[in-house]
């Protein structure tokens, strides 16, 4: 479905990606794991188009989608919840929603916000609530909700579990199981490399910008050097 063949990408003279190489399958969770600043962002801005990879290519759906503008990407089936959730805070639940329903045409729109409703039912109770007044992990509910509303076939979600407690942690990477279980594909980026190895089919390592491991998320789990760096032993 996606194939990231050797891409670089620089922010003026750091080169942030080094020779990146990815593949995601239809129905896939793949996870990429990596420390602070390692390119996990990178990586995922570069396929969106923002900041454009100065060499190498991105393939979706057998279509060379690099260096077409991010609007472009995004339309075509690509959705991604940013590190941060980065919802309107001053919009309610509701709103947010339609935001990222901008595009859908009215039939889609019911069928897809029920959809929405139905994995996040709190979303649902909290309609008419003003989303920066919601909890951290609501928020994060919310944001899945609107890049779904926007009817992705491929969903990136960056470090989803980002500063919650470990119980709505749990809930999230439920959700994202749910929605593989439902045939959506899913590029995950995570510092959480526990949960997000447990639930992927496959997993990749960044460190400086290069990929330096794939394997299996349940090999890459029992991998010794990956139990040291990011397991905590
Ligand atoms: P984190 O988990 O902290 O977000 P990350 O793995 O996502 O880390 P990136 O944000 O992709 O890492 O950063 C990779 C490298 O690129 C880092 O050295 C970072 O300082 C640099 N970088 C990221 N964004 C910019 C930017 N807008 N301008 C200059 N350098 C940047």
């Amino acid at each position: 479905m996606l194939k990231v063949d050797n891409i670089h990408t620089h922010y003026g003279k750091i080169e942030a990606l080094r020779g990146v190489t990815i593949d995601v399958n239809e129905g896939e969770i793949v996870s990429l794991i990596g420390a602070n600043g390692a390119g996990k962002s990178t990586l995922l801005m570069s396929i969106c188009g923002d900041p454009k990879p100065s060499a190498g290519k991105i393939i979706y759906q057998g279509e060379d989608i690099t260096g077409k503008p991010t609007s472009q990407i995004m339309r075509s089936g690509i959705a991604i919840v940013p590190e941060g959730r980065r919802i309107f805070p001053g919009l309610t639940v509701a709103e947010n929603l339609h935001m990222g329903g901008f595009f859908t045409a009215k039939a889609q729109f019911d069928e897809t916000l029920e959809y929405v409703f139905s994995l996040f039912p709190r979303l649902k109770e909290r309609e008419s609530q003003r989303s920066g007044t919601m909890s951290g992990g609501e928020q994060q509910m919310l944001a899945i909700g609107r890049a779904l509303m926007t009817q992705p076939k491929l969903l990136f979600l960056d470090e989803p579990s980002l500063g919650l407690a470990p119980i709505i942690i749990n809930q999230i990477f439920e959700i994202i199981d749910q929605l593989r279980s439902r045939g959506m594909t899913i590029f995950l980026v995570e510092q959480n490399a526990n949960q997000a190895l447990k639930l992927a089919d496959r997993g990749y390592v960044i460190e400086n910008g290069e990929i330096v491991l794939q394997d299996t998320g349940a090999n890459l789990l029992t991998n010794e050097e990956v139990r040291k760096a990011y397991l905590g032993g």
